[in-house]
């Protein structure tokens, strides 16, 4: 694997104004709506919304859709896999040791080429202990140009810890990661998304500046938190790759899901501030899973003003910029 210096700044399909592909000035009516007003040439065109010159972008650098990659690193963080034998005996599952060892040996490092070769940066979710076990994969994440977030100190579940265990478990997440791979993670991702009352509190304490643990919106957002402005870079539950491949799961159906989307969220970008959320994890990243996942980034750049982000770059707009959506409470 080689390093990547490239900039974090990923925009592909053009920068400048969003595609005008299929609009046409709104001729007869111009007059009335203001020259600057497009509609879509389609048939439906009177029901579209319309909005003026003035807000044709909701992105940076006139960007039309932002696209965020989470890659999981969880690999090595749970206790060792065990199966049960004649009365419930357990022992080492040895089988299951080797897809955790895959994460290391093949995945990862296939879906660091990936990004590389489609010139995109993404976040990765990273489990301490996945970094304290395999510091140098950790370090070349980091190296490759790619945020490195915090997944847990261990792939353990924090819900349901007391205030001072879950504060100790966060900051040695923070600790572990930066330790291995000189980044200070700024982002945070609980296991299964099961966040505790105490958990905003706490990585806002910490030095985080934003979470993903929340599917409320299509676009990322602002919470109050201690009286402190806090992000929120939704998740994806629809788009996740554990529910499609995690077993027997046919990636024809995935490629075409993700391009469904896109499509879907590509055109209501014309009107409104979209976000796609796309996630992988690190064990299950099979040579034609990360095949289905190359293809969607070909596609989506080949669309004009396709922004692929990592998460950190969409939680400082969201935090400084005056149009982001602030909500009064946080969930
Ligand atoms: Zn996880």
């Amino acid at each position: 694997m080689t390093s990547d210096s490239q900039s974090s700044d990923t925009r592909h399909g053009g920068t400048g104004q969003m595609s005008r592909r299929n609009l046409i000035a709104a001729g007869a009516t111009a007059a009335a709506v203001g020259a600057a007003t497009l509609v879509q040439s389609s048939t439906s065109a009177a029901a579209k919304p319309k909005r003026s010159a003035a807000h044709r972008s909701f992105w940076p650098n006139g960007a039309r859709l932002a696209i965020t990659f989470s890659m999981v690193v969880e690999n090595n963080a749970d206790p060792p896999p065990i199966t049960k034998g004649p009365g419930g005996k357990t022992y080492p599952d040895l089988y299951a040791e080797t897809a955790v060892q895959y994460a290391v040996n093949e995945a990862i490092p296939r879906m660091l080429d990936m990004f590389d070769r489609r010139r995109i940066k993404v976040t990765s979710m990273m489990c301490g202990l996945s970094c304290e076990r395999h510091p140098a994969l950790a370090k070349e994440i980091a190296q490759r140009g790619h945020e490195c977030g915090a997944h847990g100190s261990s792939h353990d579940v924090q819900f349901q810890m007391s205030l001072d265990d879950e504060r100790a478990f966060i900051k040695k997440a923070a600790d572990q990661i930066e330790q291995a791979t000189g980044q200070r993670p700024v982002g945070y991702n609980c296991r299964a998304q099961l966040r505790s009352a105490n958990t905003l509190s706490l990585e806002q304490e910490l030095g985080f500046i934003y979470h993903i643990d929340d599917i409320s919106r299509d676009e990322p957002f602002v919470v109050p938190v201690n009286g402190k402005p806090f992000a929120v870079v939704p998740y994806t539950a629809h788009l996740n790759d554990i529910p499609f491949f995690n077993n027997h799961g046919v990636a024809a159906s995935f490629a075409q899901d993700l391009k469904l989307e896109f499509d879907a969220l590509y055109a209501e970008a014309e009107f409104k501030r979209r976000m796609m959320v796309v996630t992988l994890h690190d064990s299950i990243a099979r040579a034609n899973r990360v095949k289905v996942f190359e293809d969607f980034v070909t596609y989506a750049q080949g669309h004009k003003g396709v922004w692929f982000a990592r998460a950190d770059q969409l939680a400082h707009w969201a935090l400084t910029s005056p149009d982001s959506i602030k909500e009064k409470t946080a969930t």
